[in-house]
C-alpha cells in the first residue's frame, strides 16, 4: 500500500486490517496477520504509529525443525522527505530513533511492514525453551526419539600423549626438563 503524502487528510489516516496488503513480502510463506496503523502528517514529515503482527517460518536453532514465529512490532516511525542534497545535515531529535524517508510524495507502507518484520525476528529461534536439540553422536532429534548415545568429551590424558608424540616426531625432546 502506497500512500500519497499530500493526500493524507489533516485528521490523519487510519489503516486497519491486512486486506490492503496482499503481498507485502517477497517470500509467500511470510504472512501479515494483523495490522493497525495511524498515519499522520507533521508538517513535511509523516508519523506512523500502531502495531502489526507477522507470522514467519523459522528453523529451530537446536533441533532444526521448522517453526512458525509470530513477530509483533510496535510501530513508531517518523518519515521525512528524502533530502535532495547528498550529505545534507539532518537534525534528528534524540528521541526520534526510528527515522526513515519517503520520496516523491510517496510513502510505502509495505516497505515499513517488511522492515519491522525483519527487525523483530528472533536472533536464535527455538521451537520451545526446553528443546533438547539434535544428538551430536547419532544426529537424531532428541525431542522425538530419546537415544542412548553417550557424549564423550575428549580425554585430557590422550591430548597430552598426542602432544608428546608430536614432540618426539619433530625431534624436540623434553631435554629442558632434565638437568
Ligand atoms: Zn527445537
Ligand atoms: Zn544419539
Amino acid at each position: 500500500m502506497i500512500i500519497r503524502v499530500s493526500e493524507i487528510p489533516d485528521a490523519g489516516l487510519q489503516v486497519e486490517g491486512v486486506r490492503d496488503f496482499p503481498h507485502p513480502f517477497e517470500d509467500p510463506a511470510w504472512a501479515l496477520e494483523e495490522l493497525s496503523l495511524s498515519v499522520l502528517r507533521d508538517k513535511d514529515d509523516v508519523l506512523v504509529q500502531g502495531y502489526l503482527r507477522v507470522r514467519v517460518p523459522q528453523t529451530c536453532g537446536r533441533c532444526l525443525e521448522s517453526i512458525p514465529v509470530d513477530v509483533t512490532a510496535q510501530v513508531d516511525s517518523r518519515f521525512c522527505p528524502r533530502p535532495l542534497v547528498r550529505g545534507e545535515e539532518l537534525e534528528l531529535a534524540p528521541d526520534d530513533l526510528e527515522v526513515d524517508f519517503y520520496a516523491d510524495d510517496l510513502l510505502d507502507l509495505d516497505r515499513l511492514i517488511r522492515t519491522e518484520a525483519e527487525l523483530g525476528l528472533p536472533m536464535k529461534p527455538v521451537c520451545r525453551s526446553d528443546c533438547r536439540g539434535l544428538c551430536p553422536v547419532c544426529g537424531g532429534n532428541r525431542n522425538v526419539t530419546p537415544c542412548a548415545c553417550v557424549e564423550r568429551l575428549p580425554d585430557p590424558r590422550l591430548a597430552t600423549l598426542k602432544d608428546f608424540a608430536v614432540r618426539l616426531s619433530t625431534g624436540v625432546s623434553a631435554r629442558t626438563s632434565t638437568p
